[in-house]
């Protein structure tokens, strides 16, 4: 039996998707999602692949949450202070095995 996490790897293997698609697609609540992506952060590499998060970005003016450490989505622009936030996307790629 697959576990959810083992889920969301495969969800996201080849296709870049943010926690709102993980969340629906696999029925599964956010917060529980960001724990798992956390997770398969730290774990990935031992299974031969790498999680690539591209930042969440401010919508309104562009601001890139470049450093941003935690996966879950900012409330407000720090730059315009408006909060039209694209959320992160994840997408997970293993290494070829030849
Ligand atoms: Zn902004």
């Amino acid at each position: 039996m697959r576990t959810e996490r083992q889920k969301i790897i495969e969800f996201l293997t080849g296709k870049e998707r943010d926690v709102r698609e993980i969340s629906q697609g696999l029925g599964l609540q956010e917060k529980e999602v960001y724990g798992h992506l956390e997770h398969i952060a730290r774990s990935i590499n031992a299974q031969g692949g790498r999680l690539k998060v591209r930042p969440s970005e401010c919508l309104k003016c562009g601001f890139v949450f470049a450093d941003r450490k935690r996966f879950t989505k900012p409330g407000r622009c720090p730059k315009c202070r408006k909060s039209h936030i694209r959320s992160a996307g994840f997408l997970i790629e293993f290494y070829s095995h030849s």
